[in-house]
């Protein structure tokens, strides 16, 4: 293939690129598809959040887009559509499956309002994933379709580069494709890391990617790891009646506020997961009956202890998709610890006109609205329409555990960090939902924080919010934080009441006061 050849023969040059491209406008005319090579404005690696964004906001702005987006199959097998992980494999399926958690909750609350629920109550793990399946494969066919309207060129083909202006794609069958453009954007994302030192995990064990594709139920599950991911798994499985066991090595939620983090850990347990801490499992084997024996190590007794699963969950961390992308042929570099691409904040790799966006990108927060932001406002950027900015100060997440976790800001830690303890105010308060009153629910753990400056008029740093639909809640708040809200303006904010949320707008007792914490009445 000449058009390979000479591509990869070349070195790095603005020049090189617009001769190449004006040769092969030249043969692409001359000779159409059948040259091999396509040239662009725009190539897109990656068809998830980050990548489908841009791609579609670039093509609207009136350039030549192409995205090229492959989904190897889990070392299960398991494999799915365009969209990405968030479609695919996280938000979505995760949040319909707490949903469907949640559902198993206000069943238990239903008598106390007066419904007769006959028992016992049994959930359908059959029904649920068929049913979360296909609403999965409706947003693979809409994302499609979405290109196709806007004219976004796509390519189901695994991208690696050739030089810094052409990538080449491979189809399942084998077949290449060469592709060329001016800008290049990397939004590859990343995969679950599989504990491949520990013996049997790779065989026995699965992943995020494959839970919510399986076609039974899990049974006993083992949930090794402790943050989001780990934490919401467990907590869904565990709604959904299933036996679940988290194996935590150290801290839950790290880079989370730790107060908060606790409670939810706290909630989970007094509501049927079960924890063990300070332990790390060393090897995993089937028995004869097809269940899994895991062996682990508690590391403050440094005892082993061993039990029977009937699934074991890996959720120890995500590897960024850039190994196989040949980025050493485009001179893109990455942080050698943890393969990320470095980026800057033009999201600009290290070769000026090729970019990363979302997961792949180094200290990105994995989370698919600043992977499509990002995305977004590059394509502006590229198409000459704005010259903003992502900002990735002050973005609000939820964490989907049983009880929710939204949070927006810095931790108290990270507060008392950066300004000292005599400099920070934190107002706090226990309250109970409504809802739960009725339903004579457990509130121990509803608990809202908000971290301001000492000094008037008291800037607020960050706000903690653990109660029902904490996302919700925390959505609007975001908007105050990043418009500078203060303790003060909070203050003056109308409650409507009866909600979760308008507590946030009644919290008067200060840590420092020691004074209790805890809301009563209206
Ligand atoms: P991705 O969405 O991962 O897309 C990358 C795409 O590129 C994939 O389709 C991949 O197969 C493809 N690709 C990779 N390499 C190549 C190649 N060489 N050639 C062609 N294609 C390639 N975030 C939230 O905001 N809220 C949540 O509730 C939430 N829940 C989550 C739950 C779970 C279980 C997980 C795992 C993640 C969750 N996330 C959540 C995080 C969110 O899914 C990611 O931050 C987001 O999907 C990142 O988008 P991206 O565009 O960077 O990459
Ligand atoms: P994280 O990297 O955030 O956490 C990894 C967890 O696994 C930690 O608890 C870590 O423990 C533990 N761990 C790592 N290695 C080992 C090991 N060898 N043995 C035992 N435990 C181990 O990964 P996640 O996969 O949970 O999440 C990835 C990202 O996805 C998050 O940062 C988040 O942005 C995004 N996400 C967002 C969600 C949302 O918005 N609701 C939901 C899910 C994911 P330790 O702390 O000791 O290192």
């Amino acid at each position: 293939m000449a058009a390979l050849a000479a591509a990869r023969r070349g070195t790095d040059s603005r020049f090189r690129w617009r001769t190449l491209a004006l040769a092969g406008r030249v043969r692409g005319a001359a000779r159409g598809a059948a040259a091999g090579q396509q040239y662009y404005d725009l190539l897109v690696i990656g068809g998830g959040s980050g990548g489908l964004a841009c791609a579609k906001e670039a093509a609207q702005l009136g350039k030549k887009v192409a995205v090229l987006d492959y989904v190897d199959p889990s070392p299960r097998g398991t494999r799915w559509g365009l969209g990405g992980t968030c479609v695919n494999v996280g938000c979505i399926p995760k949040k319909l499956m707490h949903q469907a958690a949640l559902l198993g909750g206000m069943i238990q609350d239903a008598p106390h309002y007066g419904w007769e629920v006959i028992q016992p109550v049994q959930h359908d793990w059959r029904k649920m994933a068929e049913a979360v399946q296909n609403h999965v494969k409706s947003l693979n066919w809409g994302h499609l379709v979405q290109l196709r309207d806007r004219k976004v060129k796509y390519f189901n083909i695994k991208a690696s580069f050739v030089n810094e202006h052409t990538v080449c794609g491979v189809t399942k069958d084998g077949k290449e494709t060469l592709l060329s453009a001016e800008h290049i954007i990397i939004a590859t994302g990343g995969r679950p890391r599989y504990p491949t030192h520990i013996k049997g995990a790779l065989e026995y064990g699965l992943t995020s990617d494959d839970i919510f594709w399986l076609k039974e139920s899990p049974g006993k599950t083992l949930v090794v790891g402790a943050s989001y991911v780990a934490l919401e798994c467990a907590g869904f499985l565990t709604g959904i009646g299933l036996d679940t066991t988290i194996m935590m090595r150290s801290i839950p939620l790290r880079g989370f506020d730790q107060q908060m983090s606790s409670l939810v850990m706290e909630y989970m347990e007094s509501h049927g997961t079960r924890f063990l801490r300070g332990c790390t499992p060393s090897s995993v084997g089937r028995l004869l009956d097809g269940q899994l024996q895991v062996t682990w190590k508690d590391e403050v007794s440094g005892k082993e202890d061993k039990s029977i699963f009937n699934t074991v969950l890996w959720a120890i961390g995500r590897v960024p998709e850039t190994k196989i992308l040949n980025l050493e042929k485009a001179g893109v570099k990455t942080n050698p610890n943890n393969h990320k691409i470095l980026v800057d904040a033009r999201e600009a790799t290290t070769v000026p006109h090729i970019y990363a966006i979302g997961d792949v990108a180094e200290g990105r927060p994995e989370l698919t609205p600043t992977a499509i932001m990002a995305g977004k406002l590059l394509a502006q950027r590229l198409c000459g329409q704005s010259s903003v900015l992502m900002d990735y100060n002050n973005v609000p997440t939820t964490v989907f555990t049983p009880l929710e976790y939204g949070c927006v800001g810095l931790s108290e830690e990270e507060a008392v960090a950066r300004h000292g303890e005599e400099h920070v105010e934190v107002y706090h308060a226990y309250y109970k939902p409504l809802e739960f009153t009725v339903a004579e629910r457990d509130a121990s753990q509803c608990y809202i924080k908000m971290v301001c400056l000492r000094e008037p008029p008291q800037l607020v740093l960050g706000l903690h919010f653990l109660g029902p639909s904490a996302g919700e809640v925390t959505q609007g708040f975001a908007l105050g934080i990043k418009c500078g809200a203060s303790y003060a303006q909070v203050m003056q904010t109308v409650g409507i009441h009866p909600t979760c949320a308008e507590e946030i707008a009644k919290l008067r007792i200060s840590k420092r006061s020691g004074l209790d914490p805890t809301m009563t009445g209206c």
